[in-house]
């Protein structure tokens, strides 16, 4: 059994640290708990990934946990939305109503009618809110920060290569590719380590972004390109790759399909053509692209701002599959390794997310309606179905996609509830996610959700965010800190990990768990939630390994195939090696599926929908190029924005990136509070002056809200002062990704000035 001291009412447990309140890297720490509350965390030395706590987050989860803040009561609103007027019910009471609300719906307008809002891996009940979703009759009608962060990519993986790609492993490559990504503020073990390798002198590095990030300061090349154009970029390393026969040639006979056909389309990309759309001088270019294909094995460190860039941003992504398959770098081994389904053990396969979803639910007719998913097919349902089905074929096993990815356009989501089009949709439950800070173009969606014509909107949080104030029902949700987790983390991984809480749930707070079960049981399906806590669900996804929760979360902590699956295993079905889970079994330079789907199936590069070239009659009034989406640590997104919890106290303010010479002939002056204006709206936030930026360029921080200014309407807790999405788009499909429905967040056009009242 795990060890564990208890004397003096102190224990110990193990737990995984995930986002709310802990961030991507997923630590193993051991907490201290005294009379059955948090002291203290410090990393766990047994963990078996490298991840082993932090300093800047970590030491403050137990003032986060414990802020007076935090929400321990269901609450029913009185008065109108954002009046921020709460009555105390209980939980049976808020179900029952709830419940009783949805079946009303769903009688007059059809299970379509319901909408599930979520941000970034807030829970491991992905298969939950899914399995809830398909047994209610929903299309999967899921506005998803995932389709403008990761997901689309991953996405985008898996119709080319059938499974999505590992992350490279710093200590095998010898080349690391930094594209939209400061890695010194998302992912700061990574940069830590990344600092070490660089060290040791034998890494080459190089960082593509308009700004001079942390790591871009000790990069061996820095490619300051213009925002958004970093397709066109790659394609140009496609083009010289091919060009001085750099590429990895019998990888590519053997393992891609298509090479002439990209050989032909990258010709189109010269570097010095590439150079006129990018701002990159032909030299980089041809240096960059020479660096990365001369130095294997070479890996991509994952970013999400070219997820962010709306019109063709996914096919940043697959340039970046192209370069990582005509490299090798998609070689066993090598910098980013294909790896199928998994934990397999002894054959025997654990319960993956994707396995728990019952898609099988939701009829033909009822998939056709899924905001969206006519135009923009790759992450809907099209592609879903196209995606499962060549998996199954290659794997044999009835699981194909992650649970999470085949999801609805948020956009259109908002559009059907205030314009009844295609159909009304009336009822939207929100966990773990505050959109109004990170979905686009925010008096959109304000408008949705103040609309009478959402009839219902249900909120489960941790704190009352501002789109909590916009609330019907508010449901205390336990934190990762107060509930057990087992998850295949959205089917990212081929393997299952777990996690034992270390707290129990904080006043009436319950885990997600609870609310998807409690609703499923009143709305008539609750035979298909038969495990009464998460745990027993966690040991029914374990016990065809003969594993119990308890086992792995207290000694294993991760449950991993015997060997990876990799497309050069001998499948045991056929008798031969696997392959990929694609049409024509290779990695696809030229994509079957996107063909299927009535794309392009080769990568090419179109212009931002707003830029300087695209819309010059903009760009005389809006003369700047605007980054949004600038993340910083200790912040995760939207969330550690309160006083008194030891994060905000570091960043009362948010800030924004000037060039010198620009604030210069604007005249603005470090620390001044400075107007961002575009065609949507003006937020505010102060200046920084840096020559690290381009001239043309200016970036400002993301998912700023104040919880200090008032909550009543027309504050929100200053949801329009500073927030990034106010200036975004979102309200108009042709400026989207055509393939999965991103919005752009990202290479928008803008004007600054300086606030003439900074006092005010
Ligand atoms: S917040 Fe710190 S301890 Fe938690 S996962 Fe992130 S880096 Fe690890």
């Amino acid at each position: 059994m795990a060890e564990r001291t208890k004397q003096d009412g102190v224990e110990e447990k193990k737990i995984v640290c995930w986002a709310s309140p802990g961030c991507i890297h997923q630590c193993g720490l051991i907490a201290t708990v005294k009379d059955g509350k948090l002291i203290g965390l410090r990393g766990n030395k047994d963990y078996p990934t490298p991840n082993h706590g932090c300093s800047d987050r970590m030491p403050y989860h137990p003032n986060w946990l414990y802020s007076p803040d935090q929400l321990l009561h269901p609450l029913k609103r009185k008065g109108e939305r954002g009046e921020n007027r709460w009555e105390q019910i209980p939980w049976e009471q808020a179900l029952d109503e709830i419940a009783a609300k949805l079946e009303d719906l769903k009688e007059r307008y059809g299970p379509e009618t319901l909408t599930v809002q979520e941000g970034t891996y807030r829970s491991d009940m992905y298969p939950m809110r899914t399995r809830f979703l398909n047994l209610f009759g929903n299309p999967s009608n899921i506005g998803c920060a995932g389709t403008i962060c990761r997901c689309n990519t991953v996405a985008m993986n898996y119709a080319l290569l059938g499974m999505t790609n590992a992350r490279p492993k710093l200590p095998n490559i010898n080349c690391l590719v930094i594209d939209g990504c400061a890695l010194g503020q998302t992912a700061p073990l990574d940069f830590q380590r990344l600092q070490k390798r660089k060290a040791q002198g034998d890494l080459k590095l190089i960082v593509i972004d308009p700004r001079k990030t942390e790591a871009g300061r000790f990069a061996d090349i820095w490619v300051q390109l213009r925002p958004g154009t970093d397709t066109a970029l790659f394609m140009g390393w496609i083009n010289v790759i091919i060009e001085e026969g750099l590429y990895d040639k019998e990888f590519v006979e053997e393992w891609t399909f298509g090479f002439d056909e990209l050989r032909r389309r990258a010709a189109e990309y010269t570097p010095e053509k590439v150079a006129e759309i990018t701002w990159v001088p032909p030299e980089v270019i041809r240096a960059s692209a020479r660096m990365y294909a001369t130095n294997w094995p070479a890996g991509f460190h994952w970013g999400s701002a070219t997820d962010m860039l709306g019109r063709n941003s996914v096919r940043v992504e697959q340039t970046r599959v192209c370069l990582r398959a005509i490299t090798g770098n998609l070689k066993v081994g090598g910098g980013e390794t294909i790896v199928g389904p998994g934990p397999i053990v002894d054959g025997k396969i654990g319960i993956r997310d994707s396995m728990l979803t019952l898609p099988e639910k939701v009829s033909p007719e009822q998939r056709k309606k899924q905001l969206g998913c006519d135009r923009f097919r790759l992450m809907g349902w099209p592609g879903y179905e196209l995606m499962a089905k060549y998996h199954e074929e290659t794997y044999g096993i009835p699981f194909p996609v992650a649970a999470h990815n085949f999801v609805a356009v948020q956009p259109l989501i908002w559009k059907a509830i205030l314009e009844k089009d295609p159909y009304p949709v009336t009822a939207m439950i929100t966990w773990g996610s505050n959109f109004l800070l990170n979905g686009g173009d925010v008096k959109t969606m304000y408008k949705a959700i103040k609309s009478p014509n959402l009839e219902l909107h249900v909120v489960l949080e941790h704190f009352m965010t501002p789109t909590a104030l916009l609330a019907d029902y508010v449901l205390p949700i336990a934190s990762k800190l107060e509930k057990p987790m087992c998850a295949t983390h959205e089917d990212f991984a081929p393997n299952i990990a777990c996690s034992e809480a270390a707290v129990e749930p904080l006043g009436e707070r319950h885990g997600d768990f609870h609310v998807w079960k409690g609703l499923a049981e009143r709305l008539g399906f609750g035979e298909y939630f038969p495990w009464t806590t998460e745990e027993e669900l966690a040991d029914f996804r374990l016990a065809p390994l003969g594993l119990t929760f308890k086992e792995v979360a207290t000694e294993k902590y991760f449950v991993r195939s015997d060997e990876p699956w990799t497309y050069e295993t001998i499948n045991p079905r056929t008798g031969k090696k696997t392959g990929f889970a694609t049409p024509s079994g290779k990695a696809e330079l030229y994509s079957n599926i996107l063909e299927q789907l009535g794309y392009d199936p080769l990568p090419f590069y179109e212009e931002p929908p707003e830029s300087p070239i695209s819309t010059p009659e903009v760009a005389k009034e809006y003369p700047y190029i605007l980054i949004t989406g600038g993340n910083f640590r200790p912040m995760f997104h939207s969330e550690n924005r309160h006083w008194g919890i030891g994060t905000r106290e570091q960043y009362p303010d948010p800030v924004m990136d000037i060039n010198i010479e620009t604030a210069r002939e604007l005249g603005i002056g470090e620390g001044d509070w400075v107007y961002v204006e575009t065609l949507r709206g003006v937020i505010r936030q102060r200046a920084t002056l840096t020559d690290e930026i381009d001239p043309r360029v200016v970036n400002v921080q993301s998912h700023w809200w104040f919880p200090e200014r008032p909550a009543r309407e027309p504050w929100l807790h200053g949801l329009w002062e500073s927030n990034c999405n106010v200036l975004t788009i979102a309200d108009d499909p042709d400026t989207f990704d055509q393939i999965t429905g991103g919005w752009p967040l990202r290479a928008l056009l803008c004007k600054i000035y300086k606030d003439p009242a900074p006092a005010g």
